[in-house]
């Protein structure tokens, strides 16, 4: 009787196949790899920014990005990411953002 309780707590719990596992994993890591507003307003709140010259350099990398959308407007710098939406000379200036798909 208690070599069966023991099994019992001791058995671990199956989480599904693997496919599910590797599913989950890919779920997760994306979400991991975008950076959101959410992200950047806690940066803000911590001060988390880039330095001066690593957000030039990820701008560097934008400019020459097939998915730069060029503002038009030549008063206000809004270049944005067709991937992500968002306006790259800020999110450069984040340390932890990264571009979507990895190019920095
Ligand atoms: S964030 Fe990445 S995908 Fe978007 S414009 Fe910059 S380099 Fe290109």
């Amino acid at each position: 009787m208690l070599q069966i309780f023991t099994k019992l707590l001791s058995a671990k719990r199956i989480a599904g196949c693997k496919d599910c596992q590797d599913a989950k994993l890919r779920s997760i890591e994306g979400k991991q790899q975008k950076y959101t507003l959410f992200n950047a307003a806690v940066d803000t709140l911590k001060g988390e920014f880039a330095t001066a010259e690593e957000r030039e350099k990820r701008l560097a990398i934008c400019r020459s990005c097939e998915y730069l959308e060029k503002s038009k407007n030549s008063i206000m710098r809004a270049d944005r990411c067709k991937l992500c939406g968002c306006f790259v000379h800020i999110k450069a200036g984040y340390t932890n953002a990264s571009c979507d798909i990895q190019k920095w």
